[in-house]
């Protein structure tokens, strides 16, 4: 489903990544994990056509697609998340979600006269399946953490895409969202046969829903493999898991 070799990216003189090739695989959980400040946005950002690689290539279902613009990588079956919340934080759940099926599919020639009930039933749907459906006329903004990258999830997911980059999907929150989101990201992966590629900092998150895991480490994978086989390496255990006890 991806490609990336190679891929390098500095601002000045400072290599945030430093050469990384990855492949995943169609209908995969995929994680790259790494300490704050590994590169793992910056990686994302390169893949996502949202920074454009000092070196390297990304590969999406065999069509190269290195330095796209991120609409036409979005159009091409990629959609993303970001690790900072991107919401409408005044329009409603509802409205908020509707537009983003709205720009994907187009509004035809009757957007102004039919605006508010277009999609209605597709958009019921997806925060149906998001579990937001009781909150479908609240504002955005006003919603809980959780909650709001829940609705970013919606945007994302009304793009139909094949394959999914989020960025710290379950950052700043509880540990009951956090539980809920990661249950949440597994159903629907599995319900649309989509490919799941996110980073995280929580290991234990990433060890309930990844198949497959990257470590980065100042702009390197240092490791690439199971969650057991990442686990027990001795080079992983020494840089990442090491800072933290
Ligand atoms: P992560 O997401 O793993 O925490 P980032 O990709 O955000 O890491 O950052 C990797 C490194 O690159 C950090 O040292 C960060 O300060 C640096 N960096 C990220 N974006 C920029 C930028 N636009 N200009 C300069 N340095 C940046
Ligand atoms: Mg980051």
């Amino acid at each position: 489903m991806l490609e990336l070799s190679g891929l390098r990216k500095s601002f000045g003189g400072f290599g945030a990544v430093n050469g990384v090739s990855l492949s995943v695989e169609r209908g995969r959980i995929a994680a790259v994990i790494g300490p704050n400040g590994a590169g793992k946005s910056t990686l994302f950002n390169l893949i996502t056509g949202h920074l454009k690689p000092t070196e390297g290539r990304v590969v999406l279902r065999g069509e190269d697609i290195t330095g796209a613009p991120p609409h036409r990588i979005c159009r091409m079956g990629m959609g993303r998340s970001f690790q900072r919340t991107n919401i409408f934080p005044l329009l409603t759940v509802f409205e908020n979600v509707q537009a983003a099926l709205i720009a994907h599919r187009g509004h035809g020639r009757n957007f102004w006269a039919r605006s508010a009930r277009l999609y209605r039933e597709e958009t019921e749907e997806l925060l149906a399946s998001l579990g937001l459906l009781d909150k479908a006329d609240v504002k955005a903004g006003e919603l809980s953490h959780g909650n709001q990258k829940q609705v970013e999830l919606g945007i994302a997911l009304a793009g139909d895409p094949d394959i999914l980059l989020l960025d710290e999907p379950t950052a700043g929150m509880s540990a009951t969202e956090t539980r809920e989101t990661i249950a949440l990201l597994k159903r629907i992966a599995e319900m649309r046969g989509l490919t799941l590629l996110f980073t995280e900092h929580d290991m234990e998150v990433v060890f309930s829903i990844a198949e497959r895991i990257a470590v980065l480490h100042q702009g390197r994978i240092i490791a690439e493999g199971t969650p057991e086989a990442v686990q027990r390496d001795p080079e992983v255990r020494r840089v990442y898991l090491g800072e933290r006890h």
